[in-house]
């Protein structure tokens, strides 16, 4: 496996890749890489030829006051799980080199980031949407892999690809959760040991609202009622938005269909969490 810093480098490797009539396969993360990110690099070996994956912190996604310092950071140790899983080239780019002086191009794209993390984390989608844009440019892969835990970005990525006629195939893989069902994230690293078991509300949460629906259950407002209660009872959470959305157009849903999604963020301690579960899996064709 290569490690590439150079801008020029990685995207004159992947065009020459690409030249030769190679297939290229992308993971972008943000490192400190966990069992998530590997189902996405195993996912993407598969369907590529030369497996890139980037480790970038993108300091343009962060909001004032959030935690763009304290994001656990390893290279050395995710360059190993990278190599482990079969990555060819692993490209961690400078912030210096990604936003030069006189940098003065965003990529924004409006309605589906009203909101949820939208709407909690102003200009955080605009963050994401330009740096994957970059990336994309820079790799120019013909196919790229996200998580579904991060499910409005995975949204909003393919609403940008598709109205910028990006020519890269988006693919959303599902959540991987820890054994208890906390849904991995590289931020768990910096939950206490009794914030770690409180973070398990989220997914109790979860299993709450799914019994409900399946019980019968169709109005939205009683479930979010019940998920709020289980999650308050933990002393250092606090919720940021418990939603239960449509599926496709992430806009607030008062009864539970097939679209239903249930979308959560919570703050546990300063470490904010997110998890999100479709509901409407589990209503029976009608
Ligand atoms: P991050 O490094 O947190 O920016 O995440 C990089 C990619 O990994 C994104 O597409 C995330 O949605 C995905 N990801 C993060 N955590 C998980 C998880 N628990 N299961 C599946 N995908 C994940």
């Amino acid at each position: 496996m290569d490690i590439i810093t150079n801008i020029d480098e990685m995207q004159q490797r992947c065009l020459a890749a690409r030249a030769q009539g190679k297939r290229l396969a992308f993971v972008p993360t943000m490192g400190y890489l966990h069992e998530g990110h590997l189902s996405l690099l195993r996912a993407a070996r598969d369907a590529g030829d030369i497996l890139v994956l980037s480790i970038f912190v993108n300091p343009t996604q962060f909001g004032v006051g959030e935690d763009f310092d304290s994001y656990p950071r390893d290279l050395d140790r995710d360059a190993e799980m990278a190599c482990s899983v079969g990555t060819d080239w692993l490209f961690a780019p400078r912030a210096s080199a990604m936003y030069p002086k006189g940098y003065a191009t965003w990529v924004d794209v409006e309605g589906l980031t009203g909101n949820l993390c939208g709407a909690s984390r102003p200009g955080h989608f605009r963050g994401v949407t330009t740096v994957v844009c970059k990336l994309f440019g820079i790799v120019q892969p013909h196919v790229a892999f996200f998580g579904q835990k991060d499910f409005q970005q995975l949204a909003v990525i393919r609403r940008m690809s598709a109205d910028l006629n990006l020519p890269v195939e988006v693919r959303g893989l599902p959540i991987v959760r820890e054994a208890d069902g906390l849904a991995m994230s590289s931020r768990n690293v910096n939950l206490s040991p009794a914030q770690r078991r409180q973070a398990l509300a989220l997914f109790a949460g979860i299993r709450l609202a799914a019994a409900q629906v399946a019980a019968g259950e169709r109005d939205s407002r009683r479930v979010l009622a019940a998920v709020r209660e289980r999650i308050q009872q933990e002393p250092e959470a606090t919720v940021d938005y418990i939603q239960i959305c449509h599926d496709e157009t992430l806009t607030d849903l008062e009864t539970i269909d097939r679209h239903a999604l249930l979308l959560l963020a919570v703050r546990v301690g300063t470490t904010r969490l997110i998890d999100n579960h479709h509901l409407g899996e589990e209503i029976p064709e009608s």
